[in-house]
């Protein structure tokens, strides 16, 4: 590609900043860490940096945006998407939110090492805002330095990508770029802090507005700017609802309970646990955002979470999520209590989540089992009596699902043994040799009672598997996949960064090439950093 071709396919991009043009902005322009009142957001430029070069793209994002493989592969691509080259028409800035951690109010946290650089509208006028992770201070930025380092973006950029590929939603990545500078970092806060290479992903979604963004101004007292931001959401992201008044506001709440419910299905669906479900870390548009400390279930277990600072509360851990969502989302009705100004009317609406998750998630049971619909009368049971079975071992949840849609439900199940019903399922254990008599017995009559449970609904064995194997992934970013890609990048090899984007964006199909990354977690990545536990230093 030459310059030319390169200039004029840049020249042709267009950007509609809505977000800044519309919004309050901080009036002063310094960096430096401040509380910023009644705006959403600061200008900001990112960070220069001396040697960005592109370690991988999505070819399917950039397509979406409107950008050719060709220019993804350019320097000019890589001066932009580090933050060193600005185009005409962007517009680079930092915004202003709050949030809850940990169950506690924070106060001010924003954009600290985010930078949006504008809203793209490509071919479709869809608006698409891109943003810098890791591109330098802002005023947000605290007592931190704005950066990320290569193990976070990479994980960041794999996981948002697989997860798109598995259906859920999600922010998504379109490269990650090496910056050429080294960063220090304490991983484990122990005081062993060591360089690391810095990184930036450039992420994008329709808007990255969070559950903080609004609770920041609730808790200033400044319903001029609540309004104001959450008119701007409802106009732009929720155009269908009309113009806001307080009744759109409700229902503007309801639809976010209702992408909540919906993203926590898929969640639980797929065995992934964000680790950092702060109000600051979830998008008003039910999409996954901010990867940080998150982890993908291997062995069955609710209680689990990746994340090391939540060691001992287990506040994020794989079964909480629904419950923890619930929760930010009545932290975010708080937020627009003011502008509705009736309580039992907005807590009717939170109402409505715990029902539609309720709802939701027993009907994607029913699909993850291969069940046509969901029965109140008999899969309430087979669904628990399944959940304490994946908990009396150690059972892969991943392989499980997919060993179980080789279940045959034509067997004569008098005349089975156990033997015979379970083993289809051992490849799912971790030690299936240690299985005692008793827990034999009492999976072989869980899959007694499926099997009866199957023949009533009549769908052939291969019409089942089928249907379950489109909804039950056979890959997903496991957590110590991830780790030896890191391992080989800061070695300065690339290719399992992109092995794995490139198996993971076909998550339900057999693909037996890569049979090997489906399997079980090997040995050595049981306690193994960045392999189980992860800690927020990233
Ligand atoms: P997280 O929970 O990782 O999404 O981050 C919580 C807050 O800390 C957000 O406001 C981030 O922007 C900020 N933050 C995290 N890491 C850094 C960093 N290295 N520099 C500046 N701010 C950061
Ligand atoms: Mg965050």
């Amino acid at each position: 590609m030459d310059d030319n071709d390169e200039q004029q396919e840049l020249a042709g991009l267009h950007f509609d900043n809505r977000f800044t043009r519309s919004l309050p902005a901080d009036s002063e322009s310094i960096k430096h860490p401040r509380q910023v009142y009644e705006a959403c957001y600061s200008r900001v430029h990112p960070t220069i940096v001396s040697q960005p070069s592109l370690i991988i793209h999505s070819s399917e994002v950039a397509n979406t945006l409107g950008l050719s493989d060709r220019l993804c592969k350019s320097d000019a691509f890589s001066e932009i998407f580090s933050g060193n080259r600005l185009l005409p028409g962007m517009d680079p800035h930092a915004t202003c939110y709050g949030g809850h951690q940990f169950g506690n109010w924070a106060g001010q946290l924003g954009d600290g090492r985010a930078i949006n650089l504008g809203e793209l509208m490509n071919h479709d006028n869809e608006h698409w805002m891109l943003q810098l992770k890791g591109s330098g201070p802002t005023p947000y930025s605290r007592t931190a330095d704005g950066l990320a380092v290569l193990r976070s973006s990479v994980r960041e950029f794999l996981c948002s990508e697989a997860m798109y590929h598995l259906g859920v939603p999600t922010t998504r990545a379109l490269s990650l770029v090496l910056t050429g500078e080294m960063v220090m970092r304490d991983m484990f806060y122990d005081g062993r802090a060591a360089l690391e290479p810095g990184a930036i992903v450039c992420r994008t979604a329709p808007s990255f507005t969070r559950f903080g963004s609004f609770q920041i101004f609730a808790s200033r007292d400044d319903p001029t700017t609540l309004k104001k931001l959450l008119d701007h959401t409802i106009i732009n992201d929720f155009p269908h609802l009309g113009k806001p008044d307080k009744q759109v506001y409700l229902q503007w709440f309801r639809e976010v309970c209702q992408s909540t419910a919906e993203l926590m299905v898929h969640w639980m669906r797929v065995g992934f646990v964000h680790g950092v479900m702060n109000t600051d870390n979830m998008s008003v548009l039910g999409l996954t955002i901010d990867y940080g400390p998150y982890g993908w279930l291997e062995g069955y277990d609710p209680d689990w979470t990746p994340n090391t600072t939540d060691r001992e509360m287990h506040r994020y851990a794989y079964g909480q999520q629904p419950n923890i969502a619930g929760w930010n989302l009545a932290r975010l009705g708080e937020a627009i209590l003011p502008l509705i100004d009736n309580i039992s009317a907005l807590q009717e609406a939170l109402n409505s989540y715990p029902q539609s998750y309720k709802q939701m998630s027993q009907q994607m049971m029913a699909d993850k089992l291969g069940l046509l619909s969901f029965n109140p009368e008999t899969d309430k049971t087979l669904f628990d009596e399944l959940e304490n079975m994946l908990t009396i071992s150690e059972t892969d949840m991943t392989i499980f699902y997919r060993k179980l849609a080789n279940i045959d439900i034509n067997i004569d199940i008098k005349k089975s043994n156990i033997n015979n019903l379970i083993e289809p399922l051992l490849d799912a254990y971790y030690q299936p040799s240690t299985l005692t008599e008793n827990t034999r017995q009492q999976i072989s009559n869980w899959l007694r009672s499926y099997i009866l449970r199957l023949q009533n609904d009549g769908l052939s064995n291969s019409e089942r598997r089928k249907k379950m194997n489109r909804i039950n992934p056979k890959y997903v970013l496991r957590n110590y996949l991830s780790q030896v890609a890191i391992d080989k990048a800061e070695e300065g090899d690339y290719s399992e960064i992109h092995r794995l984007h490139a198996l993971l964006k076909q998550p339900y199909d057999e693909q037996p090439e890569f049979d090997a990354y489906a399997a079980k977690r090997p040995d050595w990545a049981r306690d193994r950093a960045g392999c189980s536990m992860l800690s927020c230093s990233s």
